[in-house]
């Protein structure tokens, strides 16, 4: 017999040694009409906390405090989250990973830094 179905698997994703995190993307529909209100990305899901909202159509992106006190333009209809799909964002490249000169010596904990991982990269 052999009782190893109760294990639990070892990549859980509580773990923060990774390099990206999940951003969750949300689309915001009209409960009445059914029409797009627009799409915001936020780390924590549920949130009703501020974002910035991106309309559909090319419109210039707007901040919200409160996306669920959103009205739809078209005929005042309450919003919802039609959909939330969880995304990877990796961090921004900075600008130590461009070999950008820089002013000035760089510190010592970024020169062994540097050191390690170009040593891991060359290889
Ligand atoms: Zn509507």
């Amino acid at each position: 017999m052999n009782s190893s179905t109760s294990t639990s698997p070892p990549d859980s994703d509580q773990s923060t040694t990774r390099d990206w995190t999940v951003v969750y993307v949300v689309d915001l529909c009209c409960l009445l009409c059914g029409r797009a209100i627009g799409s915001f990305e936020t780390r924590r899901w549920p949130w009703f906390g501020p974002v910035v909202l991106t309309p559909p159509r090319g419109q210039p992106a707007v901040p919200i405090a409160n996306w669920s006190q959103l009205r739809c333009p078209t005929c005042s209809g309450n919003v919802y989250a039609d959909e939330v799909r969880p995304t990877k964002l990796y961090p921004s490249v900075a600008l130590d990973d461009l070999d950008v000169p820089r002013r000035g010596r760089p510190p010592k904990w970024l020169v062994a830094q540097r050191q390690t991982t170009r040593s891991t990269v060359d290889d």
